[in-house]
Formats: C-alpha cells, structure tokens, sequence
C-alpha cells in the first residue's frame, strides 16, 4: 500500500507506526496510509516563518502572483490525471472532480493576474491620507503589511483541491507562507497536487508545507502573527478557537463552518419560465452534485404554498433519475458520501428531518450500482417536505451533509425571510424573482445573516452558475452558525493575511512610504 508522506521543513517525511488508512469511499477498497506521529511540528512551522516568510515578502506580488500561476498551470497540465486521483480517493463523479479540481485551477489563476494587477508593491494601503492636526502636515494612512507568521489551513474532505486552492491563493499572494492540512480521508488529492508542485521546483524553500493527516498539536504551536483558517465542522471550530496559544496569543482565525442554505422562488415566478427552471435545476444540481456534500448547498427550499406540490413533483421526477453508485461505472451521477462517518452522520441526520417531516423522496428501494454488496458510504437523495416552516425545527438547525433538502411551503415574503433567517447565519442563500421589488424585500431581508446572496432572474439566469458555486470575485464566508469566516472577494481576501497599521505622521515621510508622492 502507498505510505503517504507529509512535506514539512523542505523535505518529505513519513510519520511513525502504523497509520491511517485512506479507502475509496465508492468500494472500501484500501488506497493508502499516513501517518503524522513523531514528525516535529513546531520545527516545521518555524521552517514555514523563517524560511519561506521572508522569501514571499521579498518579492512583489506581481512575482508572487507568477508563483499562483505556476501552480495553476501544474495543476492543469495534470488535470486528467488528478481526476482520476480525486475520483478515486472521494468516491465522487467525473464532473464532480472537476467541480473541486478545475475551482483550484481557477481560483489560482484568477489570484495570479490579481497579483499582476497589483504589480511591483509588496503591500497595500487601505483608503487615503486623512489630515489629523491643525494643518495638512499631520496626517494618517493605513497599511496592510503581510503578517510574519504562518498562514495555517485546515481544511475540509470535501474539496482537497479547491480547499487548498482558494486558502493558498489569499495566503501566498498576500506575503503569507501557507501550512496545509487537508483531512486525512482525502488527503490523496491534495497530496499528489502537492507532490507535483515539489518536483516543479516552483515555489521557494519554506512557502509551501502540507501535513498528510491527523493534526496532532499542530494548533499547539501557534503563535501571535500567525493565523488559522479552518473549515470543517462547528464542534471542531469550537476547539480549535479554544487551543491555549490561540486564546492567549490571539492568534487570527477564520472559520467556514455548518450552513442550512436556502432557495427562495419568488411569489411571483410562474412554473415553465425560465427563472422557475433555474430554480429547479439549481435546487437538484445542489441535492446531488458531490452527493450533497457542499457546505454552499441548498438545504431549504422555500416555495410559494400554491406552488409546492409543483415543484416537489418537479423535483421527484428529477431525482428519479439519479444513478448512485461506484463513479468508475457508466452512467453513475452520484457517488458515495466520503467516509463512513459521514455515513452514519448522514442517515442519523435524515432520521432528525424524517421525525418532523413528509419525505417525497428517498425512502424507496436503493441499491447504488457497481460496488461489491454491501461495500462503499452510500445515502439515498432525500426530499422531504413540511406544510409549516415554523413547525419545524431540526431543518433549521441540523446541516445533513448530504443529498438532501426539505421543501417547506410559504404564505408571505415576511415569513420567508423570518424562516431563512432561522438558519442562525449562512454562507450562501440564493432568491428566484423577477419581480424586482419582491427581490429587493427578499435580497435585504435575508442578507444581514448571510454572506452571499444569489438573485436570480429570467435576465441572468443562463449565466448564473449556481449557488453553490463558489467564485473567488466575491467572499465566502457567512455569520453566525457558518462560522463568521470570510474568505475570497477578489483583494479582500488578502486582508486576513495582513496586519492593518494605522501610521501617523509628517505628510511628505507617509506620501513617500506609500508611494503616492506628489
Ligand atoms: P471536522 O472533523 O471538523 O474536520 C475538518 C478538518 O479539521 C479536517 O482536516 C480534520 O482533520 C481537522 N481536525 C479535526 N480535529 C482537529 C483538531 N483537534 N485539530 C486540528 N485539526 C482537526 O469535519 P468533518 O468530519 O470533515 O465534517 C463534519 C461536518 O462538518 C460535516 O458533516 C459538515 O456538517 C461540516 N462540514 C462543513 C464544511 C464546510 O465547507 N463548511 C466542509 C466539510 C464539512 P482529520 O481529517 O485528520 O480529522
């Protein structure tokens, strides 16, 4: 079997003793082990600030953004074959595998030519000189100065590549060396992308470093300049925010956490247009790309009560057309969830949504096709549905992390908006409504608790992309139960990265520093 090493002070190291063991989550077959005991954690984050800090920071982010770009190209020109990695190692469809490895590709690039738009600087400023004493001498700026630490990412196993593409992206473009930790059940992908930027020679000594499995005390060594960014689960988040050297040396931490994301369809939609169909495609799109396991995927579908009925037939006659099974076998378009925990959170998740509603779908005979009996992380998709979205409870406030969503009907846009707004704080909620003060009552209504907002209209949705997806031009992130995280948004998600200061002083020395003379 492949031991998976990790790639921490400038050279690969295996862990000691007998470690986890990877599977294909389609078979169970067993694909790898790794494990991370005995590796020197704090002697690898130091290696990170101290060898790799100081390169980033030395260079422009014109050059840092070609590091991106050489990323991205690696990335692309072994696109085929980490598809194939990625559908093996996560049990997920061809299309799915694009999904994560084409957002890493993307993302990279799209950070690299930000890069070369901010050209020879190596830090930002933030707004303009403002004159603080009696004349115009005495002024103040602020600068953004790339944080001397570590940027560490702990990522989630739903997407090994674009996780560690969109983390490292913000992190290397700001100045920031990166410290990656994909989870361990698909540690694969991320592994072999990282594998073969290290052969590529194309990123300086100490910038880039991956442990391949459990954490250990990696949070342990954490110390004030250096940052955390994490996405996975909130309990997780919740430790993690509570680690010693976080709390005592305020480490920065972002976290993308749980999220019960909605889809709203407008009263005044009407079944066949095409904004209705969007909203149909991108509700089942959400139910099953990736087998739901999508922490932007719709999980409540607020419908219009004279609609309902027609969108839950809509939706079942979709999903009926669902093949689930092992992704290597023709005409399979979902796969398995990751791992057997997630299994068993999955289906202990339906029976909490089965407790207080109707299901639609999913409760028949299911049987994925080309897996050995009884082998391989399969759930059935899920339709659930509930006449009152105030009656419910555990649909507003359990995330079932797979394919499944409840269909709840509505009686007026005050109620909507109350009812999305139960989610607690979500990272994305998308609106279906041509009518543009509807939309502006919903868009306003339900965004303060939310960090995207997705409206859709006959005008733009043959463009739009979907929920779901994740575009780095704008932030991902969202309050409350998502974790209060943001990340992306184009230059804003180098701020994380940066130390803001404000420098106060004579007007000629500041023009100068900030190079904005004359
Ligand atoms: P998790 O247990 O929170 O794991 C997420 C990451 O944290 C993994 O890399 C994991 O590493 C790491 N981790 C766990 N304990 C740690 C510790 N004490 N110190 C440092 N790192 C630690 O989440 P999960 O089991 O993958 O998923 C649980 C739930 O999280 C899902 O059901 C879903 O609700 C939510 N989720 C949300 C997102 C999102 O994007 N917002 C993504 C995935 C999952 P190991 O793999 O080595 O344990």
């Amino acid at each position: 079997m492949i031991v998976l090493s990790s790639y921490v002070s400038g050279a690969w190291k295996k862990g000691d003793g007998a470690g986890q063991v990877l599977v294909n989550p389609a078979t169970e077959e067993p694909l790898a082990e790794t494990s991370t005991r005995g590796i020197d954690l704090a002697a690898a984050l130091d290696f990170a600030r101290d060898k790799g800090g100081p390169a980033l920071r030395a260079l422009t982010f014109a050059e840092r953004g070609e590091l991106l770009r050489a990323m991205s190209r690696i990335i692309h020109q072994n696109r085929d074959h980490l598809l194939d990695v990625g559908m093996e190692s996560g049990g997920v469809t061809r299309s799915d595998a694009k999904f994560d490895v084409d957002g890493a590709m993307g993302t990279l690039a799209y950070y690299a030519d930000l890069g070369k738009e901010l050209g020879s600087r190596k830090w930002l400023t933030d707004g303009d000189a403002v004159q603080l004493g009696r004349s115009p001498r005495f002024v103040g700026h602020h600068l953004l100065l790339p944080r001397r630490g570590v940027a560490v990412h702990v990522n989630a196993f739903n997407f090994p590549a674009w996780g560690f593409g969109e983390k490292a992206a913000c992190a290397l473009l700001a100045g920031m060396p990166v410290f990656v930790k994909p989870a361990t059940s698909t540690a694969l992908l991320a592994h072999r992308i990282f594998e073969l930027i290290v052969e590529a020679k194309v990123l300086p000594e100490g910038v880039a470093s991956l442990l391949t499995g459990p954490a250990g005390d990696l949070v342990e060594h954490l110390r004030g300049e250096d940052v955390l960014s994490f996405t996975g689960g909130g309990s997780t988040a919740t430790t993690l925010r509570s680690v010693q050297p976080v709390v005592r040396d305020s480490v920065r931490v972002n976290v993308e956490a749980d999220s019960l994301n909605a889809a709203i369809l407008g009263a005044d939609v009407e079944p066949g247009s095409d904004t209705f169909n969007g909203f149909l495609r991108d509700v089942f799109r959400d139910m099953t790309q990736k087998t739901g396991q999508k922490c932007t995927a719709i999980r409540r579908v607020f419908v219009p009560r004279d609609r309902a009925a027609g969108v839950v037939e809509e939706l079942v006659e979709r999903l009926r057309g669902v093949v689930a099974g092992n992704p290597k076998t023709d005409g399979v378009t979902m796969g398995p969830v990751a791992t057997a925990a997630q299994a068993r959170d999955v289906k202990a998740g339906l029976e909490l949504l089965r407790a207080e509603s109707r299901i639609a779908f999913g409760d028949g005979p299911f049987e994925p096709v080309g897996v050995p009996a009884g082998k391989g992380f399969f759930v059935p998709p899920t339709l659930f549905v509930q006449e009152s979205a105030a009656a419910a409870k555990n649909a507003h406030a359990h995330e079932v992390f797979g394919p499944a969503a409840t269909v709840f009907a509505y009686d007026s846009t005050d109620e909507v908006i109350t009812q999305v707004r139960r989610g607690g704080g979500g990272l994305v909620s998308s609106v279906y409504a041509d009518d543009k003060a509807l939309a502006t009552e919903l868009v306003l209504g339900v965004g303060s608790s939310l960090g995207r907002v997705v409206a859709i209209s006959a005008k733009v949705v043959d463009q739009a992309p979907g929920p779901g997806t994740v575009l780095p031009q704008s932030i991902h992130g969202g309050p409350g139960r998502a974790g209060g995280g943001e990340e992306l948004g184009g230059v804003r998600g180098l701020g994380f990265y940066s130390q803001r200061v404000a420098v106060q002083g004579d007007r000629p020395f500041i023009d100068g520093l900030t190079g904005a003379k004359g």
